[in-house]
């Protein structure tokens, strides 16, 4: 099932997201359906608060042929590096800015199996890491953006908000 994505403006995407206590049949449909709804999107990952379910789940796929199901991710580490790169969201549609973040990432999640993993990532791996994971805390990429770059997408913004909290 491909879910409807949630655009800016609506409060899922404000709204922190809670740990998933058990991992039963109902969570691994919601991340088979994450996927489907992220590859239907072309997008590189997808966070469960973007289809407007709170709960600390976000899947990735950077075309590396894993598709990585995330639950309960921890930051274990953030490299003090730092890149700047473009990036864009699904819910953010057309508007694309670079964003400053940690190029090197150590994060632990359990997989869809249960099991404990604990990754490191760079570069684009790296970076949607840190996007999906900002997402559960309710944190957006514009957030994160240069102030002239925020000034030059307020009238965008205000526009998605506009069409998607319209009734
Ligand atoms: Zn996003």
């Amino acid at each position: 099932m491909v879910y409807e994505i949630k655009i800016y403006g609506n409060e899922s995407l404000r709204t922190l997201a809670e740990p998933v206590v058990e991992i039963d049949a109902e969570i691994l449909q919601i991340l088979e359906d994450m996927v489907e709804t992220m590859h239907e999107a072309n997008g590189v990952g997808l966070a469960a608060p973007q289809v407007g379910i709170n709960k600390r789940l976000f899947v990735i796929d950077i075309g590396d042929g894993i598709i990585r199901k995330v639950i309960n991710p921890e930051i274990i580490e953030l490299s003090d590096v730092i890149e700047s790169n473009e990036e864009g969201c699904l819910s953010v549609p057309g508007i694309y800015k670079p964003v400053k973040r940690s190029v090197h990432i150590k994060i632990k999640y359990t997989n869809e199996n249960g099991k404990e993993v604990v990754e490191e990532a760079d570069d684009l791996l790296g970076r949607a890491f840190q996007h999906e994971y900002d997402h559960l805390e309710a944190i957006l990429f514009i957030d994160k953006i240069s102030p002239v770059a925020k000034r030059m997408v307020t009238k965008k913004l205000q526009l998605l908000k506009k069409e998607s909290t319209k009734i």
